[in-house]
């Protein structure tokens, strides 16, 4: 069996309500407090779905939509920018868990 990298595999992840423009994020980031804050901007290197992304000018970015759900930046965000909230499924966007 061919050893897939790290991309491809990320690339079989499917998502709730993926079609939906209007799905809720299950992440919200406070990205006012991640450009006036915070030094070492750690979620941009940790986040394996790139969902944190520094511009040109170094300002954070952050998208939700390719997010795994994996919660490395709920643990490496130590300035309380980052809310987790489990969102009602008929309108919430995640991960289908169980090769679903
Ligand atoms: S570690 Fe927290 S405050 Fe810093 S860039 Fe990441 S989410 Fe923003
Ligand atoms: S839960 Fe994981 S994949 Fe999702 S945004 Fe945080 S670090 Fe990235």
């Amino acid at each position: 069996m061919k050893k897939l990298s790290i991309a491809e595999r990320l690339g079989m992840v499917n998502y709730l309500n993926q079609g939906k423009s209007e799905a809720k994020p299950h992440i919200l980031v406070n990205t006012d407090i991640c450009n006036t804050e915070c030094g070492h901007k750690a979620t941009t290197r940790v986040c394996p779905a790139n969902c944190y992304t520094l511009d040109e000018v170094g300002k954070v970015h952050f998208q939700f939509e390719d997010c795994i759900e994996c919660g490395t930046c709920m643990y490496a965000c130590d300035k309380g920018a980052v809310e987790w909230h489990y969102p009602d499924p008929e309108i919430g966007r995640g991960v289908k868990w169980n090769f679903g």
